[in-house]
């Protein structure tokens, strides 16, 4: 349940994804983890705020496709013919799909607020926010946009090396002082699994979320290990869909979608 009503009435859970940095993966986990709950049977949205680097149209193949407008405000893209995934992204909005967006801060919030009040998701299990990173203005335009809601909460991705640099540690103090309940971490390219052996090597670190996890008082949700199928299925243009539960993060991405 919603505090207000509105365009996200009809929404069950809201998942703010968050890092502390940008190239972490954290739209690639919005991504996965929006298809681990689909694959779960949820109906799912997908609300790429990313507005500088809008990822997630190209990660689902659906650049060039087109919102409409209708009573209720804009529709989103049905990215599967089930159409158990709605995406909305200013990548549907720019004429050219790399087209980077320029504009100053006030007109991106102002975007950000849009989003979040005139897009016709009816109803969804979960609605999936990939957030801008850092604590850009809309970043901060996201989770002010969303605070209202209370089936609210942030998901923090990681990696081993950003536990390092301190860069999640001041995300998760954000969130405690944004008053955001924080659903759990999730680290993200925890481990190289062999396609040939299937033998988990650890590339970087490993154990840092954990720890981070235990340090803050907030749940640790799993591990994502770097996963060559769906890199490859990115930069070659396979179907991420398709590929998805043949990759080695499927199992780890479903297990996650089952604590959120
Ligand atoms: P962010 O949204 O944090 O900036 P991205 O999700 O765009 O990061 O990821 C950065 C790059 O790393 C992308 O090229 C993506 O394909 C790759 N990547 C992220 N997570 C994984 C993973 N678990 N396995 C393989 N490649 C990954």
């Amino acid at each position: 349940m919603t505090a207000e009503p509105g365009n996200l009435a009809g929404v069950g859970r809201i998942l703010l994804v968050l890092s502390g940095k940008g190239g972490v993966g954290k739209s690639t986990v919005s991504a996965e983890l929006a298809l681990a709950l689909r694959h779960a049977g949820k109906k799912v949205g997908i609300l790429d705020a990313d507005l500088c680097g809008p990822s997630i149209p190209r990660m689902l193949r659906a650049q060039g496709r087109a919102v409409h407008q209708c009573d209720g405000g804009w529709v989103p893209v049905f990215v599967d013919p089930e159409k158990s995934i709605a995406l909305m992204s200013v990548g549907f909005l720019l004429e050219k799909p790399d087209e980077a967006v320029v504009w100053r801060g006030p007109k991106k919030s102002a975007l950000i607020k849009q989003f979040v009040r005139d897009v016709a998701w009816g109803p969804l299990d979960y609605l999936v926010v990939d957030t801008p990173p850092g604590t850009s203005d809309e970043h901060m335009a996201t989770v002010e946009a969303l605070r209202p809601y209370s089936c609210l909460g942030a998901l923090v991705v990681t990696t081993p090396q950003a536990v390092a640099v301190g860069d999640v540690r001041r995300e998760l103090t954000f969130c405690r002082k944004a008053g955001l309940q924080v659903i759990g971490v999730v680290e993200n390219m925890s481990g190289f699994v062999c396609p040939h052996c299937t033998e988990c090597t650890n590339v970087f670190s490993t154990g840092g979320g954990e720890e981070l996890a235990r340090h803050a008082g907030v749940p640790f949700l799993g591990s994502v290990p770097l996963d060559p199928t769906l890199a490859r299925s990115l930069e070659e243009g396979g179907d991420f869909i398709q590929d998805f539960p043949k990759s080695p993060a499927f199992p780890a991405l479903s297990a996650i979608a089952q604590k959120i």
